[in-house]
């Protein structure tokens, strides 16, 4: 396949190569159809050695590491690339000096992070939110993320009914956390998962006040009816599997100011199913979760930095540019929006330049307002 690459784009009887994944096509109309349904963009994940986007960061872990990796790539990267980000580096040095950063420890346990009660809701006020005047800081939305401890209910113990919620700003603090008073009969406290008993349930907040108090957080003054569409000072909630947890909450939040490590394309399946946030954890942040008892306070902890890492990811977009790779998250049906006449004329490299993504890119967060 690599063979073709030199050979002049214009020959006759040189293929219609794919100019973000180097995929080639024997005819024009099979390259067009291929970048309809591919979203490349400049938010796809890459390799840094050849630059061949791939469709999730698990299938450029595949390209660079293996079982069957592309050999010049991986023989690059085995030497100074981040086995946890998929970066590359100058030198092994930077390598090393990197990792230490890369690679984190993982949170300390709940019990002995400093909260007096945990039968009483811890609210720490955000100091750098009322002190900040920093108009780039005050830019950019602010995360929360959610994590709920289920317990069973039903006949069969198979319905899930929060038992136990955490929330945790982007410094990793305890914004909330409670025990959650069951709305129908616990018929399994799955003790060997949630570590809960009945003792714990049975005086802990009513579902109603959680609730209220999880909202007031995440709206944080804004109005609950008339959300501006830009979210104002509302919380991005950050969380794996958002919806679930909400579900067994009883709450609805605006899907555009959720961000979900288990439906974000990039951290999902190269066949598009989640990942467990056990595994994310251990692939992008290097330590083990859930070993014993689920901890929300560890999921919390470990979803943000996820969260941070892929808002942190820089996708180069300078300039005029970036106007138009704002539009990613609302005009997904715009892409490729041109007649098949108007495709044919375009090379390979025009059209990669009009695909557009098909998910809003994390990135996106840190460099302006919603
Ligand atoms: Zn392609
Ligand atoms: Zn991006
Ligand atoms: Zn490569
Ligand atoms: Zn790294």
């Amino acid at each position: 396949m690599e063979t073709q690459e030199a050979s002049p784009a214009k020959s006759h009887t040189s293929r219609h190569k794919c100019s973000a994944c180097y995929k080639q096509f024997k005819k024009k109309e099979h390259l067009i159809a291929h970048m309809k349904v591919s979203y490349h963009s400049v938010h796809q994940p890459k390799c840094e050695v050849c630059y061949k986007h791939c469709k999730s960061l698990e299938s450029l872990r595949e390209h660079l590491t293996g079982p069957l990796p592309k050999a010049n790539c991986s023989s690059i990267f085995s030497e100074r690339g981040c086995d946890l980000c998929l970066k590359l580096f100058d030198s092994q040095s930077a390598l090393i000096e990197h990792r230490e950063i890369c690679c984190l420890p993982a949170p300390r346990p709940f019990e002995t992070i400093s909260v007096s009660s945990t039968d009483s809701p811890v609210h720490t006020s955000d100091p750098i939110d009322e002190y900040n005047h920093d108009d780039r800081q005050q830019e950019r939305p602010k995360a929360i993320a959610l994590d709920c401890e289920m317990v069973g209910g039903g006949s069969d113990g198979s319905l899930d009914l929060c038992a136990r919620v955490c929330l945790v700003d982007e410094d990793e603090n305890v914004t909330f956390h409670s025990y959650v008073q069951p709305q129908i009969p616990v018929t399994d406290y799955r003790y060997e998962v949630t570590g809960l008993t009945e003792g714990q349930l049975k005086d802990a907040m009513p579902l109603k006040e959680v609730q209220e108090r999880i909202l007031e957080i995440l709206y944080n003054g804004e109005s609950v009816g008339k959300l501006r569409l830009d979210g104002g000072k509302a919380r991005l909630l950050v969380g794996h599997d958002i919806e679930h947890g909400l579900d067994c909450l009883r709450m609805n939040y605006p899907d555009h100011l959720q961000r979900d490590t288990a439906r974000y394309c990039p951290l999902m399946k190269t066949n598009l199913a989640s990942h467990s946030l056990k595994y994310l954890t251990k692939k992008y942040l290097g330590y083990d979760i859930q070993c014993g008892f689920h901890d929300p306070y560890e999921d919390c902890v470990s979803v943000m930095r996820i969260y941070k890492r892929m808002r942190a990811q820089d996708h180069q977009l300078e300039g005029a540019k970036v106007s138009t790779l704002l539009d990613d998250g609302h005009n997904l049906l715009r892409n490729f929006e041109f007649s098949n006449k108007e495709l044919e004329k375009m090379s390979p490299d025009e059209l990669y330049e009009i695909s557009r993504s098909n998910y809003r890119c994390w990135c996106l967060d840190s460099k302006c307002a919603l």
